[in-house]
């Protein structure tokens, strides 16, 4: 017989939206009108100038190896992308170029900590902080903020979770799956603490682009030099530029931990694919009016779906300021009977939903926020009105 797999594979939980999600996308293949709210990235698709770059690189043969840390090219345009952005000042040598965001978080945790330390979230958070931080063997430490709080987690909270173990404080501004966005009076605040503590900020800035009301972004690197310098900020152009599906994401952080990333990355991926890291060359560096578009496009749909949702007898949602999701609380469901069914908690919730009236959400309980659905306004103003038309219906039946 063989030997079983390895502990730390084996920990890892299987995603808890995984099931709504098959059966959502089991449901459509089976030709039913499901309309999908499930989505973590944008539906416009990558901007037409992106894509030649990626042709015309697979066309002049750069089909070949690169650095493990990135083209130098790209390194540079995301140097001068985040100084022109965030204020932020790099050298190419502190960027290190990845397979998606999503990697340039894991080498982060996988570089600066140690099993047994501590890793503080602030919560609600993406589900697969949690996952990665186990991976490592480190421990996530969750510090919830309520809606109360907008969602967001306060100086004292933070300090009230640190101990002598705490390595890294994990941000993730604005927030999946709640869209808020941290105020640069807040991020002073967080940073003193963590600059008292000398831990690792990972500032994962991925949506930065994606935010409404007029405010003005802040990246919590860009604070203080202290906090530069403790920071490692998570970035890429999945969701500014529509390119989930050509994986390169970048992290800048200070010499000695690029330096250590960027081994990992050559023992383990190497760089992101060749022509790929061109057309995020291009992405950077080209027109950027079609990020300013697709902002406009999301805030729009934001206002509708808050605006539509919030008149819903039973449910409510905070409006929020960033990325694409909106959180919607369902609580007052809990214990009460929907076609026969008792409502214990979101899945069950999100569960019905989707059989009853068709329509796809993901249940928020491993986002560290239990009782709420998340719902993506990634999608068209139609779909929106004929996903809230059949809430309504879901919940007047019921
Ligand atoms: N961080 C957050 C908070 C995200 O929501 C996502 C995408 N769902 C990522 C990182 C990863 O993005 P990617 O790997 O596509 O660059």
């Amino acid at each position: 017989m063989v030997k079983p797999i390895s502990k730390i594979a084996s920990a890892i939980a299987p995603s808890a939206t995984l099931a709504i999600s098959a059966l959502a996308k089991q449901m459509k293949a089976d030709g039913i009108d499901v309309v999908s709210f499930g989505a973590g990235e944008p539906d416009f698709d990558t901007p037409e100038t992106i894509k030649e770059a990626g042709i015309a690189a697979i066309r002049a043969n750069k089909t070949r190896y690169t650095p493990a840390a990135g083209i130098m090219e790209l390194r540079r345009a995301i140097c001068n992308r985040m100084k022109e952005d965030l204020g932020l000042e790099y050298e190419p040598s502190q960027v290190v170029v990845a397979s998606g965001a999503k990697h340039s978080v894991y080498l982060a945790i996988m570089t600066c900590c140690d099993p047994g330390d501590e890793v503080v979230v602030a919560a609600p958070y993406w589900l697969s902080y949690a996952e990665m931080i186990r991976m490592a063997g480190a421990i996530p430490v969750e510090v919830r903020a309520e809606a109360s709080a907008h969602f967001k987690i306060t100086a004292e909270q933070l300090e009230a979770a640190i101990t002598d173990k705490t390595k890294m404080f994990m941000l993730n501004s604005p927030s999946n799956p709640t869209g808020m966005v941290y105020a640069k009076e807040e991020l002073e605040a967080l940073a003193a603490v963590c600059e008292k503590h000398g831990i690792y900020v990972l500032a994962d800035d991925i949506y930065y682009k994606l935010v409404y009301d007029g405010i003005e972004y802040t990246s919590i690197a860009s604070v203080s030099p202290a906090m530069k310098e403790q920071c490692i900020v998570v970035n890429g152009v999945s969701k500014t530029y529509a390119m989930t599906g050509w994986r390169v994401g970048y992290t800048l952080s200070n010499p000695t931990v690029a330096k250590a990333m960027s081994s990992y990355a050559s023992h383990s991926t190497g760089a992101p694919a060749t022509m790929a890291q061109w057309a995020a060359l291009e992405a950077l560096e080209g027109p950027q009016d079609s990020v300013e578009e697709m902002r406009k496009e999301f805030e729009k749909r934001r206002d509708h779906l808050v605006e539509r949702m919030n008149k819903v007898p039973g449910v409510s949602c905070i409006k929020p300021q960033g990325a694409f999701y909106v959180m919607m609380d369902m609580s007052s469901f809990v214990g009460k009977t929907m076609y026969g069914k008792v409502i214990e908690n979101d899945s069950d919730f999100a569960q019905l939903l989707l059989e009853k009236n068709l329509v796809a959400t993901v249940p928020c309980a491993s986002f560290a926020a239990p009782n709420y659905l998340r719902w993506s306004y990634a999608t068209s103003m139609e779909q929106i009105d004929k996903g809230i038309d059949r809430l309504e219906e879901f919940i007047a039946n019921a």
